[in-house]
């Protein structure tokens, strides 16, 4: 059943020519409240833009390199951007609304809730995650928190939609304060950032999130929407 659903999946991203981009994060539930990241974490693309790149070049979105926090090789078109709350789970609406909050004060960008799911850029869920990527090791359970799908235009570098989700069962455990470093990991992948290495002080490395939003992320988002340093 679920392999018929990712077969049609597989099909409609097709038909529709958008690379998807799931971004997975694994926690260990049991000690230290460290995210991991999936073995296959990655970027699902149907779509081969190596013929029309140069043509579509003059429309692309303009994206900066050698940013602190690595980016996808995506963003929005706009700053002003509209979330929809598709949760009634307090503690994971607690924690998104937490991280729109911080991502705005970045500057960089302005998140606005709105009650109109069909207008709106990002869409905040909360769902079971499946168990992806093997136990590290005896004694611990791998679960993933959060995760971020991604569809953007190959053609314009322009993120159309993203949707993330985080795993309420699991976050129900956690603090207030990770719930919001995991939303703000998940949102800072719905506006275009990467994971980021172990050595670059980042909300955007996978085992360890519990920096928040850096000075590297802010610095970087504000390159990604070219509203300065
Ligand atoms: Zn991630």
């Amino acid at each position: 059943m679920k392999k018929h659903l990712l077969i049609i999946t597989i099909i409609l991203v097709g038909i529709l020519l958008l690379p998807v981009h799931v971004a997975a994060d694994n926690v260990l539930t049991a000690g230290q409240p460290s995210v991991f990241d999936a073995p296959d974490d990655g970027q699902l693309s149907v779509y081969d833009d190596s013929s029309q790149a140069v043509q579509a070049g003059k429309h692309r979105l303009y994206l900066p390199t050698n940013t602190p926090t690595p980016i996808e090789n995506y963003r929005w078109p706009t700053r002003k951007l509209k979330i929809y709350m598709d949760t009634s789970d307090r503690p994971i609406q607690q924690a998104f609304k937490g991280a729109v909050q911080a991502w705005n004060r970045t500057g960089a960008v302005h998140i606005k809730w709105c009650r109109n799911e069909s207008q709106a850029d990002i869409i905040a869920r909360d769902g079971a995650l499946s168990n992806t990527g093997a136990a590290p090791g005896v004694g611990y359970v791998s679960a993933q928190l959060g995760s971020t799908n991604t569809e953007y235009n190959p053609d314009t570098n322009a993120l159309i939609q993203a949707r993330s989700t985080l795993d309420a069962s699991h976050l129900d455990y956690a603090s207030r304060s990770f719930r919001t470093e995991v939303a703000e990991h998940e949102l800072g992948h719905a506006l275009g950032l990467a994971h980021a290495p172990e050595y670059v002080h980042s909300v955007m490395i996978p085992r360890n999130i519990r920096t928040g939003i850096t000075h590297n992320d802010r610095k970087t988002l504000r390159q990604l929407y070219d509203v300065g340093r």
